[in-house]
């Protein structure tokens, strides 16, 4: 049950004020400020702990990194083991990076080998780098609202405002120009609109990137045909299909959400919830196009001090062998995703509230705008700031959930049901108290 009691001194605000006159914007990563809670001291099962002692239950799971629950007493030990034996040499391979692959390879459909990175926007820089490799080619076709890291080629159109939705929206200025524009926006559900690249730049796509479900703005289900048509489409036209699993992987299925659509990428990438909140990332694909990694007979240069490393190999193993052991991981988060789709479903229809619900397994998005929502032309829709009073009203009650609009919530092996009936309490309190701005 999360918590209201708090210490007396603002403990939080005073490390965010330190925080603010050493590290630009007080944060290590742009879209981790929300204001209050400003910092966090502990975290263990579904809960965390700020600096000021108020107990959240924990729907943001670091943007997706954590699957299990907090501190997962499995993974915890197995890092710890890897601590006594080994930290880093350099050379060579170890066995617990040899064990990693072996398991990808046994796992994911399109694993026929595996290199490991330490995040998921290297691994999405690897996959793409490669594809030019691979094509010759040096055109890449992402959706609008998808988000595949930080890099050049990817960073642009992810929640974009609807005037510049499509359009030219980096993420960033001091992107090369030259990197925004070799990347192309589609449509995400609308074979036509990745045709249409393709027809207006024959033999110069090396690849089609997506998300299989973009949670990035919460949870696009992809159609099925949409999905077999990307497969074809890209094989007939000789460009890559890379599916970014980084948020998917793992966490929908042990074979990642290729395995629930039954279509097979040329190349995956991994991250985030693969090692349960261990710093791992990695690309796996058909064999003919990850041997361009291989350093004595390939072309793609394959480096990274830490690729690899004894810890994250270690943490990654323990975290899948254990989803192997207990599939019922599976059906517990999926049962307890449709227990909060429904309630939240239930909630809105009850107090006549424009919102759809949408969701795959143990994620979850509101979107407060109406049904259906099959692409990003549908979520121009949404009353971001319904959503974001939606978030403050959570937090403030200790349901910690992703503060951006369109963004996605996670339920992990450690939640339980009464956890999710507790949070529908308070969200009907929420809801109820926004109504004003949110009647039909
Ligand atoms: N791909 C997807 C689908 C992501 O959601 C993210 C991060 O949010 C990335 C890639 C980048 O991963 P990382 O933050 O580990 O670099």
């Amino acid at each position: 049950m999360p918590s209201a009691q708090r210490r007396e001194a603002p403990r939080g605000q005073a490390i965010a004020e330190r925080a603010a006159r050493v590290i630009p914007g007080g944060v290590n990563s742009s879209t981790r400020y929300i204001g209050e809670p400003y910092s966090f001291t502990g975290a263990g099962g579904a809960y965390v702990t700020d600096a000021d002692g108020r107990r959240y239950l924990d729907y943001h799971a670091a943007f997706g990194a954590i699957l299990l629950g907090h501190n997962h007493p499995v993974v915890n030990d197995a890092v710890r083991s890897a601590l006594d034996g080994i930290d880093l040499v350099g050379l060579g391979v170890t066995e617990g990076e040899v064990r990693l692959a072996e398991r990808v390879v046994e796992l994911i459909p399109s694993a026929e080998s595996m290199i490991a990175t330490m995040s998921g926007s290297e691994a999405t820089a690897q996959a793409i780098r490669l594809s030019r490799a691979a094509t010759g080619r040096d055109l890449l076709v992402k959706f609008q609202g998808g988000f595949h890291g930080w890099t050049d080629s990817v960073a642009r159109n992810v929640i974009s405002a609807p005037d510049k939705a499509y359009g030219r929206d980096p993420l960033s200025e001091g992107i090369l120009p030259q990197a925004i524009d070799a990347t192309l926006i589609a449509e995400f559900n609308d074979l036509d609109s990745v045709i249409a690249h393709f027809d207006a730049n024959p033999d110069r796509i090396a690849a089609v990137i997506l998300e299989p479900i973009p949670h990035n703005v919460g949870a696009l289900l992809p159609t099925r045909e949409f999905v077999e048509g990307l497969r074809t489409l890209t094989r007939d036209r000789g460009a890559v299909l890379i599916f970014d699993e980084v948020i998917t992987g793992f966490r929908h299925a042990l074979g990642g959400y290729q395995e629930v659509v039954g279509v097979t990428p040329d190349l995956t990438t991994f991250g985030k919830g693969m090692a349960n909140g261990y710093p791992v990332g990695g690309v796996a694909g058909r064999r003919d196009l990850m041997e361009r990694f291989n350093g004595r007979t390939g072309d793609v240069l394959l480096a990274g001090t830490f690729n690899g490393n004894p810890i994250g190999c270690a943490a990654a193993l323990a975290t899948i062998d254990h989803l192997a052991a207990n599939p019922d991981f599976y059906t517990r988060t999926h049962e307890l995703g449709a227990r909060m789709r429904d309630g939240l479903a239930a909630l809105t229809a009850e107090l006549g509230i424009e919102a759809t619900v949408a969701g795959f397994g143990g994620v979850f998005a509101l979107y407060f705008a109406k049904a259906p929502v099959l692409g990003y032309r549908d979520l121009m829709r949404n009353n971001d700031a319904a959503y974001i009073a939606f978030h403050r009203g959570m937090t403030e009650r200790g349901f910690l959930m992703l503060p951006m609009a369109l963004k996605r919530n996670h339920i992990s092996g450690a939640h339980t049901a009464e956890e999710i009936d507790q949070s529908l309490e308070a969200a009907r309190e929420v809801l109820r108290s926004l109504r004003p701005l949110l009647e039909v």
